[in-house]
């Protein structure tokens, strides 16, 4: 007996069906549409589970068969036509037999040779290579009995094959399987009894579940059985997946692409949420260390807080990301306005400031520096391989500069005003003729002789203030080609240093008194001094180069300054700086340290959201896999009631899965690779900030979710699929209703 027990009803499938079957018969079964036919059919096959009584295959009960019994059952025993054809549409007519054959345990090369004889018998040869779904209907039922022949199976169960059929196909339908009782059990339902009135061996009548005639029409065929030696088993997940993926390549590409843009999502959402793990950009800048906070630089000085050579700077040239070096690290803190308008803004003889000083002061200049400045520069070293000109030549004296720009601008001359906020009054600049003599695309500002540099960092004993950073205070000179001057700071216990240098003179003999308003002026020196008050003012002289030598030492001083290609790389610049036994800090994150409530507040929105939208992506991922799926269990099913095994089935799916993630990862790079390639900055920002380790991670939470969906998919496959498995029949209701 059989039930279909719903939510409220039970209705009866089989009612204490009492039959037994022999090889070489050709069975019919007739009955009324509802009267258990295909119930019949079904229970015979495998495919449904019975609930009442025994079925006896060759003398042995199968009551206590588990799913993988009645796998190994449907795949050894039945051969199963439908009147749906339960053909695989979008395969191929050639892999439809070949699929069925290669379940039976053939190798592809076998299954191939075996599906052409029997393709050549259901006259389908011709079209092997035509998609199932565009066979007429009579060729989709040669096809489905092609496949059900095709198997070595003993018996051959057909569910109404002819139903959709005209009577020229039928008749050709009728007498192919007649054909096939000659050597194994046929069991043909049909409403239409006469079709088969002259090859049916016996026939059954059904009504409502139950048999109501069983009349011997002819003595069956007496044949043996002899089944073809199956191979041993195959792992046919792989096959499978091939023959899934193949016949359904809209399904497949749309999976692709999806599985391509999650890859990416998960690669826009957490690198941007990794990025976002970074506050410094959040925090107000304090320039209390280092007064220059560019995001790029990395300031490096040696452990021991020695002198650094020609030696370091290479090591350090040669580390990743690193893309220039300022030997004398401390000029990158001491502003340099060159651009009117933008950097300063000029008044001359706005405010009388000159009546209060000294009479050589009369044409100085009142400077409006604005906040936006560069900084001082040398000609930077940089990696082998990387050009720094572009055009002209690179500076040979003090007063020559290379610029960012044209060659046009060779020749050009500028004024150029120095302030070094942290070691002189803050309102006193040093100005600077300078000409420009050679021009760069790298950088930003001007790039000055390498004695600019020697001069503003000649007096380590300035060094190490308050706040911890061993860089040094400079004294500021400047030199012209032959000479270099100084200004002292106008801190106390410079001011001696500053009279020492008054004591080495442009000319050996000549004494302070000495200087004419003359000399500064064909020095081309102007000394802004806006809105002070003190008795001081700052002085710059001119020595010789002897002089120079011999106050400055002609090294780099301790204080190396790296540009980096990125701010994304301090992590890894650092780690690798400090590998190489230097210290090295960010200034941009040293000095990061207040945090701005209105920027940090975007932070924060910025990290729920990409939390959010991570979790919506892998939700999606798994419902939307779990739904594409789904719609391939029909084909699962057929594939099963053919013999496919459900370790298989889900290997298949696995292996699916697999391949769509790693195929749509690749496309996912592909995609963030050509972003960045056509500088897309969001994904350039994102691809730098995340090293090679990062796209593991993004590719396993990727994976995560996709193996998630499997476990889903796979659990869906066996209960819908396979249920035998997984549905334990309901005996206490089943003898209930018997009763
Ligand atoms: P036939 O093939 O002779 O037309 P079926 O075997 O399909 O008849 O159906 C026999 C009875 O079982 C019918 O009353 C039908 O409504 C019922 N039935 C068939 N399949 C199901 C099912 N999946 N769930 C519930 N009832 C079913
Ligand atoms: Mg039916």
């Amino acid at each position: 007996s059989k039930y279909y027990t719903g939510p409220q009803s039970v209705v009866i499938g089989l009612d204490r069906v009492d039959l037994s079957f022999q090889m070489g018969e050709f069975v019919a079964i007739t009955g009324e549409s509802g009267s258990g036919k295909s119930t019949l059919a079904h229970v015979l096959g495998g495919i449904l589970p019975y609930e009442a009584g025994e079925l006896l295959v060759e003398g042995k009960p199968t009551s206590h068969y588990d799913g993988s019994d009645w796998e190994r059952y449907r795949r050894d025993k039945i051969s199963f036509i439908s009147q749906s054809y339960g053909i695989l549409a979008g395969s191929t007519v050639l892999s439809n037999v070949v699929s069925a054959l290669r379940l039976s345990g053939m190798t592809s090369r076998e299954a191939r040779a075996e599906a052409e004889i029997i393709l050549r018998r259901v006259e389908l040869w011709d079209m092997k290579n035509r998609r199932a779904a565009k066979l007429s209907s009579g060729q989709k039922q040669r096809l489905s009995i092609a496949r059900a022949l095709a198997k070595p199976a003993p018996i051959l169960l057909a569910d109404e094959p002819t139903g959709n059929l005209d009577e020229e196909n039928s008749a050709k339908v009728i007498s192919l399987l007649a054909d096939a009782a000659k050597e194994r059990l046929v069991i043909l339902i049909t409403h239409e009894f006469s079709e088969v009135e002259n090859f049916a061996t016996r026939r059954i009548c059904l009504q409502d579940g139950a048999v109501t005639m069983d009349t011997r029409l002819r003595p069956p065929a007496a044949v043996e059985f002899s089944p073809r030696p199956t191979g041993k088993k195959q792992h046919l997940g792989a096959y499978i997946a091939g023959l899934q993926l193949r016949s359904q390549p809209v399904w497949s590409a749309m999976m692709l692409l999806f599985f391509a843009l999650t890859a990416f999502a998960v690669f826009a959402f957490l690198g941007t949420f990794i990025v976002a793990l970074d506050d410094t950009p959040t925090r107000i800048y304090d320039n209390s260390a280092f007064q220059n906070g560019d995001p790029c630089r990395v300031v490096v000085v040696r452990a021991d807080g020695g002198t650094l050579t020609r030696e370091d700077a290479d090591a350090l040239l040669e580390l990743e990301y690193v893309q220039s070096l300022e030997r004398y690290g401390y000029l990158r803190d001491i502003g340099c306005f060159h651009i009117p308008e933008t950097h300063y803004h000029s008044q001359a003889e706005l405010i009388n400031v000159g009546s209060k000083l000294d009479p050589i002061f009369e044409k100085t200049n009142v400077l409006m520096l604005r906040s936006t400045s560069d900084y001082l520069q040398t000609v930077p070293l940089m990696p082998e391989g990387s050009t720094f000109l572009t055009g002209g030549r690179l500076p040979e004296s003090a007063c020559e500069v290379v610029a960012v720009g044209g060659e046009e601008l060779i020749g050009t001359e500028k004024t150029v005003y120095i302030r070094n906020e942290k070691a002189w009054n803050s309102n006193v600049e040093i100005a600077l003729e300078v000409t420009v003599v050679g021009v760069t695309d790298y950088g930003s500002g001007l790039y000055f002789y390498e004695d600019i540099g020697r001069m503003f960092v000649c007096q380590p004993s300035q060094g190490y203030p308050a706040h911890g950073y061993p860089y040094y205070l400079p004294n500021a000179s400047i030199t012209d080609d032959s000479a270099f001057f100084c200004t002292p700071t106008w801190y106390g216990d410079l001011a001696g240093l500053s009279l020492s240098f008054l004591n080495y003179r442009k000319t050996e003999g000549t004494t302070f008194d000495d200087i004419t308003r003359e000399d500064y002026q064909r020095l081309t020196v102007e000394l802004c001094c806006a809105g002070y008050h003190s008795s001081s003012y700052p002085n710059l002289y001119e020595v010789s180069p002897a002089t120079f030598d011999t106050l400055v030492p002609d090294d780099w001083g301790n204080q190396f300054s790296l540009t980096i290609e990125d701010y994304a790389y301090t992590d890894r610049v650092i780690a690798s700086v400090k590998a190489l036994g230097y210290e090295a800090v960010s200034p941009f994150r040293e000095g990061s340290a207040q945090i701005d409530p209105d920027k940090a507040a975007e932070r924060k929105q910025t990290l729920w959201i990409c939390l959010l939208a991570l979790i919506v992506i892998f939700a999606l991922q798994i419902i939307v896999l779990k739904a594409m799926f789904g719609m391939k269990h029909e084909s699962y099913r057929l594939l099963s009631n053919i013999g496919l095994d459900c370790r298989s089935a889900k290997g298949s799916v696995l292996l699916q899965l697999l391949l769509f993630t790693v195929l749509g990862q690749a496309l996912g790079f592909c995609g963030i690779a050509a972003g960045a390639r056509l500088g897309i900055e969001q994904i350039v920002n994102l691809t730098r900030y995340l090293p090679a380790l990062y796209a593991l991670i993004l590719c396993a939470v990727h994976l995560l979710a996709t193996g998630i969906s499997a476990l889903w998919i796979m659990r869906g496959l066996r209960k819908q699929v396979y249920p035998f498995t997984a549905v334990k029949p309901d005996l206490a209701l089943s003898e209930e209703v018997e009763v």
